[in-house]
């Protein structure tokens, strides 16, 4: 497995909605993340993480956020239309 759909909310920068502004109105918004979750190795050490569950098992994963969609159908068909398989991770659903 190498990409999600996640809902979730955009991330701005490492100050959170209490001190930035622009943080703040992200994380008023849920939207619909597809995710690779299997990213080439970069050399910068801070990288966001994911806890993913794999056959059962939680493994924290970094992941790099490919795009953000306002919809499960639009996240969808972008995959589609990218010949992208992917998995929705439905245990983080509201
Ligand atoms: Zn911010």
């Amino acid at each position: 497995m190498k990409y999600l759909i996640k809902k979730m909310t955009k991330m701005h920068c490492a100050r959170g909605p209490k001190r930035c502004k622009i943080c703040e109105e992200y994380s008023k918004e849920l939207k619909f993340a597809l995710l690779d979750v299997a990213p080439e190795e970069h050399l910068e050490a801070a990288r966001p993480m994911i806890e993913i569950e794999i056959d059962g098992e939680k493994v924290f994963q970094v992941y790099d956020v490919i795009a953000f969609f306002n919809s499960l159908e639009e996240a969808e068909s972008y995959a589609n239309q990218k010949m992208i398989s992917y998995e929705i991770l439905f245990q983080e659903y509201p």
